[in-house]
């Protein structure tokens, strides 16, 4: 099959488009013809090696993938049925996503959303899938579009922007915070109807005036302990992101004194209710003007050059990485 192979020369990641065959199955595993696959910030730090992703070289990277059963021995799953994988180590220390095939453990496997094309799952990815949890970790505090104003950090990135665009579609009246000028129209189309920039993100009391209801932040650091002491009373924050530091320089006067819900997101290892919930609410609460939008396709050749731009804050929304 052809493949992203990383390998270690010198110290250094290098990432090649070659051909490698599959590791041997191991009991339990399904075979996979992956029709499309993506990029998420953590491939970028796989891919370039500038984040410690990988352990086990030669790794083929990918965090998430969806296709086409070619091969089970798990009688949930059949020839030719559609599936999508994200998470569970998958690109990380087990082969990934970015290749023409993959063999996964059946249980990591979801069953495509009725209604839901293999494309269209990708351009949600291991991203979109997040920003859905971290909306229903909203909604498991009792916050809704009455509750007032709910707003996402890093917003013009790939969860960023599938929050923005679930929030709005949903009712909620929504703020994205960015650093770039140059993605104002773009999440305001997304659904936006305020932008702020970053920069004013940068330094907090332990306690600030109260504006949001809620908040998706993809972010860490000094934005996440400044939306914290802006929390409404009862309000919550959902944190999944460290795209600006993975410190929290923060008090526990939101906590104590405002009744504040911090409320950690990990979309690797949900439960299959999680996920199969998750993905049943992507199928029908994303628009579909939001595919149209957010989408950057790319051939498997180009994912190297690409993983580069994210990490120079040089991407917008969803990065689809067609394999066949
Ligand atoms: P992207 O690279 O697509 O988006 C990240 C966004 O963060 C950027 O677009 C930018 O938004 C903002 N940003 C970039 N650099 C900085 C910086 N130095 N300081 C503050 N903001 C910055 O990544 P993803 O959307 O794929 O992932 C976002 C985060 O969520 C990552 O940290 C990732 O590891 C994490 N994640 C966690 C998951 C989980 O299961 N918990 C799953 C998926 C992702 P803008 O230009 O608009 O400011």
């Amino acid at each position: 099959m052809k493949a992203i192979v990383l390998e270690q020369v010198e110290g250094q990641t290098q990432a090649t488009i070659k051909q490698a065959d599959l590791p041997a199955a191991a009991a339990g595993e399904v075979l996979v013809d992956v029709a499309w696959s993506s990029l998420n910030y953590k491939d970028a730090l796989a891919i370039t090696g500038k984040g410690k992703i990988i352990r086990n070289f030669p790794m083929v990277p990918g965090i998430d993938f969806a296709g086409v059963v070619k091969h089970s021995n798990d009688a949930r799953y059949t020839a030719g049925q559609e599936v999508v994988l994200t998470g569970w180590g998958v690109g990380e220390n087990h082969w990934g996503g970015l290749a023409e095939q993959a063999q996964v453990k059946s249980d990591w496997l979801v069953p495509l959303p009725a209604g839901m094309s293999s494309r269209s799952a990708m351009i949600i990815g291991t991203a979109g899938l997040t920003a859905m949890l971290c909306v229903m970790a909203l909604e498991d505090a009792g916050i809704t579009p009455e509750s007032g104003e709910v707003v996402v950090t890093g917003a013009s990135g790939g969860v960023g922007s599938t929050a923005v665009a679930l929030l709005h579609a949903l009712g909620y009246k929504v703020a994205a915070v960015t650093g770039r000028e140059s993605t104002h129209d773009y999440l305001l189309k997304l659904g936006a109807s305020r932008i702020m920039p970053r920069s004013e993100f940068a330094e907090t009391r332990p306690l600030e005036k109260q504006i949001w209801a809620g908040v998706i932040d993809t972010v860490g650091g000094n934005v996440l302990a400044k939306v914290l002491a802006q929390t409404n009373y009862s309000g919550c924050v959902a944190a999944c992101g460290l795209a600006g530091g993975f410190d929290l320089p923060t008090t526990v006067m939101p906590f104590i004194l405002r009744n504040v819900r911090l409320q950690g997101v990990d979309s690797v290892n949900a439960p299959f209710a999680r996920r199969t919930a998750a993905w049943a609410r992507l199928a029908n609460d994303l628009p579909e003007s939001f595919y149209q939008t957010a989408t950057t396709e790319i051939a498997l050749e180009d994912a190297p050059k690409v993983a580069a731009d994210f990490l120079n804050n040089a991407i917008q929304g969803r990065t689809l990485v067609k394999i066949r």
